[in-house]
C-alpha cells in the first residue's frame, strides 16, 4: 500500500501544480467569466477546460467552389466577395440576406436574428471566408445563419490552421466573449503552458500497445490542435476509448466489490410455497426461457453472495412469473420479498395480480404506495417490520425510512431504465445485508445500453414467448380510414373482445390533451352507443379508487372499450383484449408505441395494433411508424430507437447521469465499447485491486476522479 500512496501522491502533485488550478485564475478569464464558465459548461479548473473538446472541425485547407454546393452538402467553407446585403420582409418575418459570389456562382447568406449587430460589421466588396450548412429555400441555395464569417486578410490566411476546432457554447457566455472562438484562446493558453508531466499517462503499457493508442498527453494536445486528419483521428480514437474504459473498469469495479463483499442469504429450501405453486397454482407449462432463467436465479440464491440480477424480456415474455417464484424461494427461507414498480397503476397492478396468481396458496400479499393511507398504512407497516406480510408490492414509498422490514430477503424492481449504476449501488447500502436484487427491464435494451446502464448486473433473458402467440398485426391508418376502422372493431366486439383506444400525453399540454381524450371519449361512445356498448374511460387526472373502478370493470369484461391515456402504458394484462388502437400514434415515441402494442396478443387470439395517425408527419415520426408495422421483436425496435435518438435521450437515462460521455458515443462507438469492456475485465481479472504498479496511475486516476455523487431519492 505504501508505494501506492507514494505513486498517489506524486500524481497528485503534478496535477495539483498546473491543471487543478481554479479556472478564474486562468489568464482571460478572471472572476466575472470564470463564474460563468462554471455555470454554464461546469468548467471549474483548468483540467476541465482541457476536457472540454470540440464538437467539430473547420477544415480551413478546403474551400469549395459554390458551384459545387448543392442541397445534400454537409457543412462547408466558401470564399467569395460580397456583393451587396439587404434587409427583406416586414417587422414579423424580417431578414437580413446577403448575396457571396465567387468565380463559380452565387449564393445568399440568411439571418433572422442579430440583424441589426451583423449589417453594421457587413462590409460590401469584401472577401469573406463563409463555413456554415447549405440549404435550399424557394429554389434558391443558401445558408442560413453562417457558423463562422471571416474578413479576409493576409493575416488570416497565413495563420489559418489545417484544422479549426468549433467549441460548444451557449449564448451566455457568447455574450461575454467566449463564442468558439474565445474558448479556443483560452485552450491555447493552456497549451501553450502544458507540459508533458502536467497529463501523465494512465493507460497501462500493455493497453496502449496492443491498440498503438497515441499518449495522453499528445492527444488531448491533438484534440484541440490537430496536426492534420490523422492526427484528429488518433487522438479521438485514444480518447473515445480511454472514456469508455474508465467507466467500465468502474462499473466492473462495483460489481466485483460487491461479489466480495456483499454476502448473502441462502435460499435452500424451495419445498413449501414455492412447490405448492409449481405444481398446484401454476396454470400453464413455463417455456424452457423461463425454466433457465429460473435455474440462474437459483444459482445465484445459493452462492452465498448476493444476486444482482437483471431479467430482460420483451412485453408479454411472462418476467412476472419468474419475479414470483424467486420471490416464493426467499418465503420458503423465512424471509421477506418486496417488489417496486414505477407507478401506482402498474404497483397496483402487480398487486392483483400476484394474489390472483397465489390463489388459496398461504402467502400473505400487501400493496404500499402513497394512496394507501390512513389505519389501513399503519396496519400495512405494523405488519411488514412484524414479519407477517410475506410480499408487499407498491412504489417507491417501499424505500421510505418509515418502511421497516423484519427480515427483507429479496428486491425485485420493475423499472423502465429509471435507476442508473450509481443509484442502485447507493440503494441498499444502508442495510447490512443487502437482500438480493432481481431488475426487470419493460422494455429490451440494446446491448450496448446495457453494458453501460446495467453494466454491473448479471443478466438473464427471456427469448421465448409463452405458446400459442400470434405476433400483433400492426397497421397504419390515416385519418379517412377510420370509418372501416370503427367497423372492424364492432367485428371484434362481436366476437367478444374488447379494445383499448390510447391518447398520447404530453405533460407541458395536459389539458390540451385531456380535452382530446374526452372528446375522443365522446365521439367513441356516438359510435358504440349504450345499451349494446359499454366504454371506460381512464386518464391521470381521475382520482385513484375512480381509475380503479374503471380498470376493473375493463378487467372483468364489464366494458369494451377503454379509452386511456398512456397510464395503461405499463404491465396492465387483460389477455381478452385483442385490439389497439393508438391515436396520434405521430406523438409516441417508439418504445413507448411497443409497450403499448404489448397490452394486446397476450390471449390466443390474433391480435391487431392499429397507428392512427395525420398525413402530415416528420420523416422521424414515419420512422417509428413503419418499424412498428414491420417486426414484433422489442430489441430489434430499441436499436432502431437508439440510433434514431441517441442514448441522452433513452428514458431514464438522463436523469441517472451515466450518459454523460465527452467524446465517446455509445450508439456510434459500439465497437470500441466492447473493446473496452473487453479489455477493463481482462486488467481486473489480472489484477482486481489494480496493485500492480503498472496500474497505480489508473487506480489513482479513479479515485482523483470520483463520479459526482447523485442524489438518487429524487429520481423517480
Ligand atoms: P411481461 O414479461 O410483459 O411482464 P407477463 O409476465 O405479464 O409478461 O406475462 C404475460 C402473460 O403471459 C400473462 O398473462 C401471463 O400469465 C402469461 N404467461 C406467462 N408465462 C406463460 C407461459 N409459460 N405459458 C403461458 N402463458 C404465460
Ligand atoms: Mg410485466
Amino acid at each position: 500500500m505504501g508505494a501506492a500512496t507514494f505513486q498517489r501522491n506524486n500524481y497528485l502533485y503534478f496535477v495539483g501544480f498546473f491543471l487543478d488550478r481554479p479556472i478564474e485564475y486562468l489568464k482571460g478569464v478572471g472572476p466575472l467569466r470564470g463564474d460563468l464558465l462554471k455555470k454554464e459548461l461546469h468548467i471549474f479548473r483548468v483540467e476541465d477546460l482541457l476536457g472540454h473538446y470540440p464538437f467539430r472541425y473547420i477544415d480551413r485547407t478546403k474551400i469549395f467552389p459554390i458551384r459545387a454546393i448543392s442541397e445534400d452538402s454537409q457543412y462547408v467553407q466558401i470564399k467569395g466577395r460580397l456583393i451587396y446585403f439587404d434587409e427583406v420582409g416586414n417587422k414579423f418575418n424580417k431578414r437580413l440576406i446577403a448575396h457571396l459570389r465567387d468565380d463559380t456562382g452565387q449564393i445568399e447568406l440568411v439571418w433572422f436574428k442579430g440583424i441589426k449587430w451583423i449589417s453594421k460589421r457587413l462590409v460590401t466588396g469584401a472577401e469573406y471566408l463563409v463555413f456554415g450548412k447549405p440549404s435550399v429555400f424557394n429554389g434558391r441555395l443558401n445558408i442560413v445563419h453562417p457558423e463562422e464569417m471571416e474578413l479576409i486578410s493576409q493575416q488570416s490566411l497565413e495563420k489559418a490552421p489545417g484544422l479549426q476546432p468549433v467549441y460548444p457554447s451557449t449564448e451566455k457566455l457568447k455574450a461575454k466573449g467566449l463564442d468558439s472562438k474565445g474558448i479556443l484562446r483560452l485552450v491555447r493558453t493552456v497549451l501553450d503552458e502544458l507540459e508533458e508531466k502536467d497529463l501523465p499517462e494512465i493507460l497501462p503499457e500493455s493497453i496502449l500497445r496492443k491498440y498503438r493508442f497515441i499518449p495522453r498527453h499528445e492527444a488531448v494536445r491533438f484534440i484541440h490542435q490537430p496536426p492534420d486528419e490523422k492526427g484528429q483521428q488518433q487522438a479521438v480514437r485514444r480518447l473515445k476509448f480511454e472514456e469508455l474504459f474508465i467507466s467500465q473498469v468502474r462499473i466492473l469495479q462495483v460489481k466485483a466489490g460487491r461479489r466480495e463483499h456483499a454476502q448473502g442469504f441462502i435460499f435452500t429450501n424451495i419445498n413449501k410455497a414455492f412447490d405448492r405453486f409449481y405444481h398446484h397454482h401454476l396454470k400453464f407449462q413455463l417455456t424452457g426461457a423461463q425454466k433457465k432463467v429460473l435455474k440462474e436465479i437459483r444459482q445465484d440464491v445459493l452462492s452465498g453472495k448476493q444476486m444482482n440480477r437483471l431479467l430482460q424480456g420483451d412485453v408479454g415474455s411472462g418476467k412476472t412469473i419468474v419475479a414470483l417464484m424467486t420471490m416464493l424461494m426467499a418465503i420458503d427461507n423465512g424471509y421477506q420479498a418486496c417488489l417496486m414498480a414505477p407507478t401506482e397503476i402498474l404497483a397496483q397492478q402487480h398487486f392483483r395480480n400476484i394474489k390472483h396468481l397465489l390463489g388459496d396458496l398461504e402467502v400473505k400479499t400487501e400493496l404500499l404506495t402513497s394512496a394507501v393511507k390512513g389505519k389501513i398504512r399503519r396496519q400495512v407497516l405494523e405488519e411488514l417490520s412484524a414479519g407477517t406480510i410475506h410480499i408487499v408490492a407498491g412504489t417507491h414509498a417501499l424505500i421510505e425510512n418509515e418502511v421497516q422490514f423484519n427480515n427483507l430477503g429479496l428486491v425485485v424492481i420493475d423499472e423502465q431504465h429509471r435507476f442508473g449504476v450509481a443509484q442502485r449501488a447507493a440503494l441498499w447500502e444502508k442495510s447490512e445485508h443487502p437482500p438480493h436484487v432481481l431488475v426487470m427491464t419493460a422494455t429490451p435494451i440494446p446491448r450496448t445500453l446495457a453494458m453501460t446502464i446495467y453494466g454491473d448486473l448479471d443478466v438473464s433473458v427471456i427469448d421465448e414467448m409463452p405458446p400459442g402467440r400470434k405476433p400483433v398485426v400492426t397497421r397504419h391508418l390515416f385519418e379517412s380510414k377510420r370509418l372501416a376502422m370503427f367497423g372492424f372493431l364492432k367485428e371484434q366486439i362481436a366476437k367478444g373482445r374488447q379494445v383499448y383506444v390510447v391518447y398520447p400525453l404530453i405533460e407541458e399540454s395536459e389539458k390540451l390533451d385531456l380535452k382530446n381524450l374526452m372528446e375522443g371519449y365522446e365521439s367513441i361512445v356516438r359510435t358504440f352507443p349504450p345499451p349494446q356498448y359499454r366504454v371506460s374511460v381512464l386518464h391521470g387526472q381521475m382520482k385513484a379508487e375512480d381509475k380503479e373502478y374503471e380498470m376493473q370493470r375493463f378487467i372483468k369484461g364489464e366494458t369494451h372499450i377503454m379509452v386511456s391515456t398512456t397510464v395503461i402504458e405499463v404491465g396492465v394484462d387483460v389477455p381478452n383484449a385483442t385490439v389497439m388502437v393508438i391515436e396520434n400514434a405521430e406523438r409516441f415515441g417508439l418504445s413507448q408505441l411497443h409497450q403499448l402494442r404489448g397490452r394486446v396478443g397476450r390471449g390466443a387470439d390474433q391480435s391487431y395494433c392499429i397507428l392512427m395517425s395525420d398525413y402530415k408527419q416528420s420523416q422521424e415520426a414515419k420512422t417509428r411508424l413503419e418499424t412498428m408495422v414491420k417486426t414484433n421483436d422489442g430489441f430489434q425496435i430499441a436499436e432502431v430507437d437508439l440510433h434514431m435518438r441517441g442514448p441522452g435521450d433513452i428514458e431514464g437515462t438522463r436523469q441517472s447521469g451515466i450518459m454523460n460521455f465527452k467524446v465517446a458515443d455509445i450508439v456510434g462507438d459500439s465497437v470500441i465499447l466492447k473493446e473496452a469492456r473487453h479489455t477493463a475485465q481482462e486488467l481486473l481479472n489480472d489484477d482486481p485491486h489494480l496493485e500492480k504498479p503498472e496500474n497505480y496511475p489508473l487506480r489513482a486516476f479513479l479515485s482523483d476522479h470520483q463520479p459526482h455523487k447523485k442524489q438518487w431519492s429524487k429520481i423517480s
